[in-house]
């Protein structure tokens, strides 16, 4: 019999008919003598309703207070889920985060897991328990309550199926799978049947938000079988991503990841010498911001223009930032631009092909699309377009690529 981790997203436990259902799902996988540990998201649109809350009644919430704040979405679902299970005269326990004693460190908001003990949880399994636990929280070593980022629950779910030896775990959702692309975008996109992690992990960095990116990482790290499946229907294989696929042919493209998170700022005519982009960017980054697409253009009269992207959320804080170094580099001028968005294709087989990069440009310049930035690695090609492009560049590329018709 297996031990398996389950976990439920908001739209799969939005209200008590789903609820319900799961409850049902959890009864017949504990009939097949399976061991079960649930792990639940917030009820969906409960985390934005806290946030907003707290916003309305201060602009700038104290982060500590805020993951006391919504840390409580997720505590309501584990009690109604437990509460569901019970109609079945199952024996369940909920436990939130810290009570399922997953450590994390003290950064609010974005707080990454150290270690979970998993003593209390092996001993109620052991007991025929089934173990339900409040996803995307922790406690540090303050005894403080922690939140791990939007889409924690996913890292909450694979990290413990990592720390229990579990031998599967499973993200029900509401797609049946990883697809090619974002289906709400593209509807003829196609579910892929496996991925590997260093695939799903670029394709949920680039913007893929089916899983959290963590979640992936530590799939990988401890090697943690990972299965997304739609928690709307009865069967269905899903998307399992392992570190070996076993398709019979590598397909040059995977999938298309997108991003309207950026904004991109220029600071124009800088002196072309040693040290300018280390002096450009070293502000940002003491200011804790994170950069992404970078680029720096040849000069031609002992000038240079330098472009990088950031988060949109810090866009006005790098803008202020930036024109503070263009007054320090005598330089001509600053400009932004949060209209932006990023399109990624990924694919393994990318690493032995040439000649993706030039039909992907091509397919942008037939749609009359402009490419403000590039940026490669061996397994993705990312662009930065006009935002307003962003779906009918999908669209095309996802045609030009044939990632609707079905591969080995
Ligand atoms: P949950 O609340 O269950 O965690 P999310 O909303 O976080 O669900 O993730 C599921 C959503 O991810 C889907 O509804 C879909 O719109 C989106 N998504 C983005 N890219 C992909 C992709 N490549 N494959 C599948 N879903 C994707
Ligand atoms: N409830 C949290 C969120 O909305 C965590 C999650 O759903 O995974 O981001
Ligand atoms: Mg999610």
């Amino acid at each position: 019999m297996a031990l398996i981790v389950q976990k439920f997203g908001g739209t799969s436990v939005g209200s008590p008919e789903r609820i319900a259902s799961v409850a049902k799902k959890a009864a017949t996988f504990r009939e097949k003598g399976h061991s079960l540990v649930i792990v639940v998201s917030a009820m969906s649109g409960e985390t934005n309703r806290l946030l907003a809350l707290a916003h309305e009644i201060n602009p700038n919430p104290e982060p500590r207070e805020l993951d006391v704040l919504l840390a409580t979405g997720e505590q309501v679902t584990i009690a109604l889920l437990s509460i569901a299970i019970a109609k079945y005269h199952l024996p369940v326990r909920s436990y939130t985060g810290a009570q399922a004693r997953i450590r994390t460190d003290s950064a609010y908001s974005k707080a990454r897991i150290q270690n979970i003990d998993t003593k209390q949880i092996f001993h109620d399994l052991n007991l025929g328990r089934i173990v339900v636990v409040a996803g995307f929280q922790g406690i540090d070593d303050k005894g403080d309550i922690t939140t791990l980022g939007r889409g924690g629950s996913d890292t909450t779910a694979v990290a413990l199926a990592a720390a229990l030896k579990a031998d599967e775990c499973q993200i029900y959702t509401d797609v049946d799978g990883v697809y090619t692309t974002d289906p709400r975008v593209v509807p003829e996109a196609r579910r892929l049947n496996s991925l590997a992690y260093e695939e799903m992990l670029e394709l949920a960095s680039l913007g893929a938000k089916v899983l959290q990116i963590r979640s992936v990482e530590f799939a990988s790290k401890y090697n943690v079988p990972l299965r997304v499946l739609s928690s709307f229907e009865e069967n269905g294989e899903g998307t399992i991503i392992t570190a070996e696929t076993e398709r019979m042919e590598e397909p040059l493209i995977s999938g298309i990841a997108f991003n309207r998170d950026e904004a991109k700022l220029t600071i124009l005519g800088v002196p072309n010498e040693p040290g300018v982009a280390y002096r450009i960017l070293e502000p940002i980054a003491g200011a804790n911001i994170e950069v992404d697409v970078i680029i720096q253009n040849v000069g031609q009269d002992g000038t240079t223009d330098f472009t990088f992207t950031v988060h949109r959320n810090d866009y006005q804080r790098a803008l202020r930032i930036l024109k503070d170094t263009s007054v320090q580099l005598k330089a001509r001028e600053v400009i932004g631009d949060d209209n932006i968005a990023k399109v990624s294709l990924v694919g393994v087989g990318m690493r032995s092909h040439a000649g993706i990069a030039s039909t992907m440009f091509r397919i942008l310049a037939e749609e009359k699309v402009n490419i403000q930035m590039i940026s490669t690695s061996e397994i993705k090609i990312s662009v930065v377009i006009d935002e307003k492009y962003l779906e009918a560049s999908i669209q095309a590329l996802h045609t030009a690529f044939n990632l609707a018709k079905p591969t080995g």
